[in-house]
């Protein structure tokens, strides 16, 4: 099963996946997760990553590419993929199709998921992240045992992290990069009639989960 997971930065994508991951053992591929770990390797690319990521733009799409055609081709796991903020403009999606439609595994489905702007300010500015084991937290919906350190994994050490780019301003900025370049990948998925799964992620994440669990099984994955 190869899902796309769509949606704007802080509709609960990250959240999400780790659901569907951990109920239907699909690998997750999260392009921004894979650029992060880049940038983390300190190399020339890494660097060129960070000018477009810092200021809440698109990073060109020969980059991202090729990047994530790597990343797709080295998976190995037996469970399919979820691939999660990729594609984000139309030709990216032309180019996932193809090196899809050359593997004879082409999409299965896509799951969308929308959220208000203001919310997504509010949920994106406040949001925290251990560097250690990627659990997410949030100051005020979802804070940590242990205040500004990580509840879950070291011995309490862990300095939370609050990332560059979830500032207002980048926020805003992301935001507007999601409706001129990502809002058409929706469009192009729908005019090519792929199953599309919508769900309505201002609510608790509880609930969007349950939801989500039911859709999952109508498109015919069980866990
Ligand atoms: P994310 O964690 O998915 O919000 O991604 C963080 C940042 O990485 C984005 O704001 C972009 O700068 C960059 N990025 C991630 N995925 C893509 C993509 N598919 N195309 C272009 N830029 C991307």
């Amino acid at each position: 099963m190869r899902i796309v997971l769509m949606g704007p930065p802080g509709a609960g994508k990250g959240t999400q996946a780790k659901r569907l991951v951990d109920e239907f053992g699909m690998a997750h591929l999260s392009s921004g997760d894979i650029f992060r770990a880049v940038r983390a390797s300190g190399s020339d690319l890494g660097e060129r990553l960070a000018k477009y990521m810092d200021a809440g733009e698109l990073v060109p799409d020969e980059l991202v590419v090729s990047m994530m055609a790597e990343a797709i081709a080295g998976n190995d796991s037996t469970g399919g993929i979820m691939l999660d903020g990729f594609p984000r403009t139309v030709p990216q999606a032309e180019a996932l199709d193809e090196q899809l439609a050359r593997a004879g595994t082409p999409l299965d489905a896509v799951v969308l998921i929308v959220a208000d702007d203001d919310l997504i300010v509010e949920r994106i500015t406040g949001r925290r992240s251990c560097p250690a084991c990627g659990k997410i937290f949030h100051v005020k919906f979802m804070p940590s045992g242990n205040g500004e350190f990580c509840d879950a994994c070291g011995d309490g050490q862990v300095a939370l992290v609050h990332r560059e780019d979830d500032r207002e301003d980048v926020v805003r900025q992301r935001l507007a990069a999601y409706a001129a370049q990502t809002q058409p990948v929706v469009d192009y998925y729908r005019d090519a009639g792929l199953e599309m799964i919508e769900l309505n992620g201002n609510g608790d994440p509880e609930e969007v989960a349950a939801e989500l669990m039911k859709a999952m099984r109508t498109v015919g994955l069980h866990s």
